[in-house]
Parts: C-alpha cells; sequence; structure tokens
C-alpha cells in the first residue's frame, strides 16, 4: 500500500507545511493483532488530516500518513524499539525511550495503554524491517523533501505537526486522569521554533476563548526534534487538539463542533502565512 500521501497548493506556495503523522486509517494486512480493530482505531488522530486539509488553499503543503499509527509510529525514533516484543534476534540499533520500556508505546506499539496488548504474539525481526523500511521511512523521506524545498525556496520554513489527544489522561499517560485542555502546543521547551510562532499560536487560540497549556503535558516528539532549527530558519511546532471538540472518542463520528474547529484551524493557518515572512 501507498504509506504516504501529500497534498500540494493548487497555486503559490507560502513557507509552510503541515503534518498529520496519526490520522492513517488503513490497516496493513500484515498487522495480524490481537486486539479488536475498533478499540485498537482510539489511538488514532482520526480526522486530522481532514481538519487540516485546508492548508491548501493558503499555500501550505499537507503530508499525512495513511497508515495507523499503532503499526509504526513516525513520531518516534527508528531506534526506539522495543526488544520484548520482538522474537529473536534483532541486529539493528535500539535506543527504547521511557514510552516504550514502561509505556509500550515507542515505535511500534506493544500496549493500547489501559486496553491492554495489542499482539498475542511476538513480531519476527522482518516484519518490524520491514515496517521501518516500508512505511516509517518513507513518510519521513517524504516530509524531509517538502520542508528542505520549502526552505530552500523562502530560506524560511514552519512546519506544524498535527495531532489531536484524548480528552482525558488515564493511569498509563504523563498527566495521569485528569481532563485535558483544549489545546496543548509544544516546542520542546523552547527549542525547536521562534518564539513569535508559539506566541502566535497561543495567542490566537486563547483569544478565540480556548484553554491551552505550552509543553505540558507533551513535551513535543520526533518529528519537530527532527525538523526544528530555528537558527536555520527551520520552525517546528506540535499541536495537539482536545478530540472532545470535534468527535465522539469512542465511536470516532464527527461532532457538531468539526466545522467549528476546521474554522477555527483556517484562521490559524491564515495567521501563520502572515507570521512567515517576518520570521
Ligand atoms: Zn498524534
Amino acid at each position: 500500500m501507498q504509506p504516504v500521501a501529500i497534498a500540494e497548493p493548487a497555486e503559490d506556495i507560502a513557507p509552510l507545511v503541515f503534518d498529520s503523522p496519526h490520522s492513517g486509517s488503513i490497516y496493513p494486512e500484515t498487522f495480524d493483532h490481537a486486539i479488536d480493530r475498533m478499540t485498537l482505531r482510539r489511538s488514532e488522530d482520526a480526522h486530522i488530516d481532514e481538519i487540516f486539509a485546508h492548508v491548501t488553499e493558503f499555500g501550505g503543503t499537507l503530508v499525512h500518513a495513511l497508515f495507523p499509527r499503532v503499526f509504526i509510529d513516525p513520531n518516534r525514533n527508528e531506534d526506539d524499539i522495543d526488544l520484548s516484543l520482538v522474537e529473536g534476534e534483532w541486529t539493528g540499533p535500539v535506543n527504547a525511550s521511557f514510552k516504550t520500556t514502561e509505556r509500550g508505546v515507542g515505535l511500534i506499539w506493544r500496549d493500547m495503554k489501559a486496553f491492554g496488548p495489542v499482539y498475542d504474539r511476538k513480531l519476527l525481526p522482518d516484519e518490524v524491517r520491514e515496517r521501518i523500511e516500508g512505511y516509517w521511512r518513507p513518510y519521513h523521506n517524504a516530509l524531509a523533501k517538502v520542508i528542505d524545498a520549502r526552505h530552500a525556496a523562502f530560506g524560511r520554513v514552519i512546519h506544524i505537526d498535527c495531532h489531536s489527544m484524548a480528552s482525558m489522561g488515564d493511569i498509563t499517560t504523563e498527566d495521569g486522569p485528569v481532563p485535558r485542555p483544549d489545546f496543548v502546543i509544544s516546542d520542546r521547551e523552547g527549542t525547536t521554533c521562534a518564539p513569535a510562532l508559539l506566541e502566535c499560536v497561543v495567542d490566537l487560540l486563547r483569544g478565540e476563548g480556548f484553554s491551552v497549556s505550552v509543553n505540558d503535558p507533551y513535551k513535543g516528539m520526533e518529528l519537530v526534534r527532527r525538523h526544528g532549527r530555528p537558527e536555520d530558519g527551520r520552525h517546528s511546532l506540535q499541536v495537539e487538539i482536545n478530540r472532545k471538540l470535534y468527535m465522539d472518542e469512542a465511536t470516532l463520528s464527527k461532532r457538531p463542533g468539526f466545522h467549528d474547529t476546521i474554522a477555527t484551524m483556517r484562521r490559524l493557518t491564515d495567521a501563520l502565512r502572515n507570521l512567515a515572512s517576518t520570521l
């Protein structure tokens, strides 16, 4: 299957690149998971690709994954391997993060958080390799190519890494079983973009009456870490939208707030297009 889709602007390009690594919902035949599909689908950032589809009208490009993040997660490093999930010898590099070892949500998820283990088997090293080479790398290569091209054209680029989050944490998450704000905006503690970009996003959302948290409980993961180099004119910001604003979290169906959420994001994209020339 095609692992990644790229939606390009119809007319004038702007130095804006958005990516949605977790909204894919085409489950590869080789997945062979134990947990039921509907439960598994609660890990998707459902509809985020659609919520940001408008960016092409503002000169932006949207790169989005077609495969599910629970199959292999583009927002983890390639070596964030869970060895407890691999049968036999894994010969590639391993640098397992806390999310992998403690929570089972590394490059390839072991656990569906509060819902239990994803597999009733271990994965063969060839399966893991196939996911990295057939899905993870094509996603990263496609995104890097688009960001590099925009940076070459303008000398600067704004990259927004787009996500959604459950409305509540649980016992397995960083924040515990508490309600989450409407948005969490993350720049890895001021390291992945100019302060003006973070301020622009936070001010616009708060100005529209939303609750916004910065770098808490999420600091920003692999995609902004990889692409955010503000000293080189590469500005990356992670945006998490609370799913309760636009969808039913159990069925994934859209709620009445869906179109309002898109309208807010359109205003945000417009503001970012104006900001880009000043960075
Ligand atoms: Zn996500």
